[in-house]
């Protein structure tokens, strides 16, 4: 079956989906890049497809908290290979200081992606990408926070899940500040997930 296209004001956003957060990779998340053919399939039925990185210098009070991944023009901060990112309008740069997190695309330097947005007309974001229970849960915090519609792509991520059950957890929380989930009664994916072309 054919998948609805979204209108101009929807985007989709796809977090993180690097080379360290994938099997192999410095701070993997398992079944990091089982998403990606998920993500592929979405990116058609989106005008405006952005994508964040976690880009940061080789030292970092975030490497207190984590292993060091992710360092900007190094192999594991590339894209993951097979994903596609030949519609990635804007590329948000994040983590980019010595002393913050940048987990969310909100925070990133090279661009302000609210206003980005705004000056675009897009009010809803759909969002996708690693992991769940960080960069992606404090990006679709930031969005909800500062207007933005919210449709996080149930099958469209994974979480690093620290502790058991986190990536259920940040689920809920996201939910409970607003976002939609696909797959819930009220998202056009309970369709696509019943009829998966
Ligand atoms: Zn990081």
């Amino acid at each position: 079956m054919s998948h609805e296209r979204f209108g101009l004001d929807t985007a989709l956003l796809v977090v993180d989906v690097q080379n360290d957060f994938c099997p192999g990779g410095a701070l993997a998340v398992a079944g990091g890049d089982a998403i990606i053919p998920v993500i592929n399939a979405w990116i058609p039925r989106f005008a405006t497809v952005l994508a964040s990185r976690d880009w940061h210098p080789p030292d970092s009070v975030h490497f207190t908290s984590w292993p060091p991944h992710c360092v900007a023009g190094t192999v594991g901060a590339q894209f993951r290979a097979g994903l596609d990112t030949g519609r990635f309008l804007l590329i948000l740069d994040k983590g980019t200081g010595d002393v913050d997190d940048g987990y969310s695309a909100f925070e990133a330097t090279n661009e302000n992606l609210g206003n980005w947005l705004r000056g675009r007309d897009i009010e809803q974001l759909y969002i996708c990408g690693l992991a769940t229970d960080y960069c992606v849960l404090r990006t679709v915090l930031d969005a909800l926070r500062l207007g933005f519609g919210v449709t996080v792509v149930r099958d469209g991520i994974a979480a690093v899940e620290v502790n058991p059950g986190d990536g259920q957890r940040a689920l809920e929380a996201m939910a409970a500040a607003g976002a939609l989930v696909t797959g819930d009664s009220r998202t056009c994916c309970n369709i696509c997930n019943r009829g998966q072309s």
